[in-house]
């Protein structure tokens, strides 16, 4: 089995102005964080440099989105450059929220991971099925075919890539995924990558989870052998986000 270090992304979506960031920033740098975890959050956009500045180094920063072109006539959105400059490493791609509010198709998601990676930046890239999807048994289908669009844009660059399965019936719904559910999720697709890329990439990528995870259910989550973790998008505004780190050790 692969060396997989535990990593938990918060997700802060279009949530908090400066005294709820700040707040936030607080009880993330007064932790304790377990070592054994990697931790990135992801504030809104135009706090990405105000909470790189005032987070410790041990907790990472990702934008929520970049667009696939380093510069340019693109009103309104930002470059992966421009991330990095801000001195943060990670951008999240392909939330089912730019998926399926802003209309992003897979090869645009492709395009943004290819521009992300070839700028030094590393991603984390989110596939996930609709709950129609789920009730036809058509989950594995969905989910190979959105990573499949990225295999060609990622290349040899995995070693930059945490994948998200975040199914989208679960997200912000309270609904979990069951842990047997987003096991067999995660360890068939450690299978089809293994297919279709390489064992070496299928065995090292981490596979994380994402749906309504909170103190409550993580621990039962992260005690899965294919669950390398979590996206946390509700809960991470709370400092139960703290336990949600800690619930590997
Ligand atoms: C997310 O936005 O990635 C997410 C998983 O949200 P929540 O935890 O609120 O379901």
């Amino acid at each position: 089995m692969g060396d997989r270090t535990f990593f938990v992304g918060g997700n802060w979506k279009m949530n908090g102005l400066k005294p709820k960031i700040d707040e936030i920033i607080q009880f993330l740098n007064a932790g304790p964080l377990s070592d054994k975890t990697e931790v990135v959050v992801s504030p809104p956009t135009i706090y990405l440099d105000y909470a790189r500045q005032k987070l410790n180094s041990n907790i990472g920063v990702a934008a929520q989105n970049c667009y696939k072109a380093e510069s340019g006539a693109f009103t309104g959105d930002i470059s992966p450059g421009m991330i990095k400059d801000c001195s943060c490493d990670w951008v999240i791609l392909g939330h089912s929220e730019r998926r399926n509010v802003f209309g992003e198709n897979d090869e645009l998601i492709g395009d943004k991971t290819k521009c992300a990676l070839a700028n030094g930046l590393n991603v984390i890239a989110c596939i996930g099925e609709q709950l129609e999807e789920r009730e036809a048994n058509q989950t594995m289908d969905v989910v190979c075919k959105q990573t499949k669009a990225l295999i060609e844009k990622i290349g040899d660059n995995w070693g930059k890539v945490v994948l998200a399965y975040e199914p989208v019936w679960a997200i912000g719904t309270g609904k979990t995924a069951s842990p047997e559910q987003a096991q067999e999720v995660h360890a068939d697709l450690r299978k089809w990558l293994a297919k279709n890329t390489s064992e070496t990439i299928a065995q090292n990528v981490r596979i994380i989870y994402g749906g309504s995870v909170n103190a409550a259910n993580c621990k039962d989550l992260a005690a899965k052998g294919d669950i390398d973790g979590f996206l946390v998008g509700g809960a991470s505004l709370k400092p139960d986000f703290v336990k949600i780190v800690n619930a590997k050790e």
